[in-house]
């Protein structure tokens, strides 16, 4: 049987259920975590003043009422001559050197909203005191892993729609694996942004991102604008050849490109959330982003780029003693081994055909709740589809009919063992603030030094299309989202 004729649809015709809230944006109150900041909110009381006589009393009185007679009418004299003379700006900029507009999608692998406080970051700064930037960070979508929120941000549809529903997964139809070098077009699904921008004539570049190298539909991976993934490829290697794609005619420079950095993810899992290592490679990719600021002010574009720095979730750190072990359950059920398809940050099982998934999930909640399960009540256990409806994670066959949700730091294991060990993580529940990234956004449609409430990462799709003037494909995001971002132009 060739390969082509299982293509079955793993997922149902697409009714995408696009989000109908207008202009304010769903955003559950974040779970509260470790906080990476604190402030000190406690003010001494002033004494009490003693009584002043009746006569000095009158005399402040018409003090102060000769002053604020004068403020008045100055303030008065300021506002009617400062209003007509300069109006605040509420128009996109004008493209100065470029003949069409340009995004750069610039994502760090694991940057934890607050990262950006760890240590001086000028040039991320300069990014977002002159840019738009989410307030409190961007929220990831669920599971906070590197593939299905680097495909959210690409097609604008969560991992249900996009078909990366986890890092590592099996199709229940075919018995295949997909792993992150997967790069068969029938795990991809969606259009992502450089197929999109392809499909209208114009040009991508790829400077790495989870699916770039998938050859589908009008997008080819060329050569010369597709780099194949290597992670020894150094930073300043990464950022000097998209800089050399502004060396091209004006006409030729790509219309849309990414650039990936696996840092500070990857200290991230070493050493968890809080360790100088982190702060050292925050301040590496400071730099990497002063390289591209400085290269592109060398060649005159920087204001008309349109930069998306982004990340594409936190970390927390699963030190000390928070595991769980799937043995503790047995009394109640037996979960074998080959079952489970991921243990950690989120638990998911499969179990036979011939074993009803309500039986085993009512067995593991009763075992979890009865008090006699090590860290039991940090870890609830769902059938997919009575899943919260905010994770949006139930609308695929590839994803296994048992979810565990794992409360933040904790991890579960099959049985104990003497292996202690202390790192970070992510793909947890995406209300923890912990699993937060960052969004920054410089660029001629992009207000200066303007934050913006948090939001999701499915909304970016709609917004670098919008900036490209291009229509894309149907997605989660709201179609009306880039208006509340964006400068609209003239
Ligand atoms: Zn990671």
């Amino acid at each position: 049987m060739g390969s082509d004729s299982i293509l079955t649809p793993i997922i149902k015709p697409m009714p995408i259920p696009t989000q109908v809230e207008e202009e304010v944006e769903e955003e559950d109150p974040p779970i509260p975590t470790t906080a990476l900041l604190s402030f000190n909110t406690d003010h001494s009381s002033s004494p009490t003043p003693s009584k002043p006589t009746t006569t000095t009393l009158l005399f402040i009185s018409l003090l102060l009422t000769t002053f604020i007679s004068l403020s008045a009418a100055l303030t008065f004299a300021f506002l009617f001559f400062s209003h007509t003379s300069q109006p605040i700006p509420q128009f996109a900029r004008p493209l100065t050197k470029l003949n069409h507009p340009v995004v750069l999608l610039i994502s760090s692998d694991g940057f934890r909203f607050g990262y950006q406080f760890k240590t001086p970051t000028p040039n991320i700064h300069r990014l977002i005191n002159q840019g738009t930037e989410a307030d409190l960070g961007l929220i990831p979508v669920f599971p906070t892993l590197t593939f299905p929120n680097h495909y959210a941000i690409a097609t604008g549809l969560y991992p249900a729609y996009h078909g990366i529903i986890n890092n590592l997964f099996f199709d229940p139809h075919t018995g295949d694996t997909f792993f992150m070098g997967s790069h068969d077009p029938k795990w991809w699904l969606g259009e992502p942004l450089w197929e999109t921008v392809v499909n209208h004539g114009l040009k991508a570049a790829t400077y790495f991102w989870p699916g770039s190298e998938v050859k589908k539909g009008s997008w080819t991976c060329p050569e010369d604008l597709c780099k194949h993934f290597n992670y020894s490829v150094p930073f300043e290697e990464r950022v000097d050849t998209v800089l050399q794609y502004f060396d091209l005619p004006s006409s030729e420079i790509p219309v849309f490109m990414t650039l990936y950095f696996e840092d500070p993810d990857h200290q991230g899992h070493k050493v968890g959330a809080d360790d100088p290592e982190i702060t050292e490679a925050v301040a590496r990719i400071d730099r990497m982003i002063g390289r591209l600021i400085q290269g592109l002010e060398q060649r005159g574009v920087f204001e008309d780029v349109s930069i998306i720095m982004v990340g594409d979730h936190g970390m927390v750190g699963t030190c000390d003693k928070k595991l769980f072990f799937l043995e503790d359950l047995s009394p109640w059920i037996e979960i074998p081994q080959d079952w489970v398809q991921s243990y950690s940050p989120l638990l998911a099982i499969r179990p036979p055909p011939s074993f009803s998934p309500v039986d085993i999930v009512a067995k593991m909640n009763e075992g979890l709740n009865s008090g006699k399960v090590e860290n039991g009540k940090n870890l609830k256990v769902y059938l997919k589809e009575e899943l919260p409806s905010r994770l949006h994670y139930s609308g695929s066959d590839r994803i296994p009919p048992i979810v565990g949700l794992i409360e933040e730091s904790f991890k579960v294991e099959q049985k104990r063992s003497e292996r202690k060990e202390c790192g970070g993580s992510h793909g947890y529940d995406n209300a923890f603030f912990s699993m937060r990234t960052i969004f920054i956004g410089h660029g001629p449609q992009f207000a200066r030094g303007r934050k913006v409430p948090s939001f999701e990462n499915v909304q970016i799709y709609n917004l670098v299309t919008s900036i490209l003037n291009i229509q894309g494909a149907p997605n989660n995001g709201t179609a009306s989202f880039p208006k509340s971002i964006l400068l609209p132009r003239h």
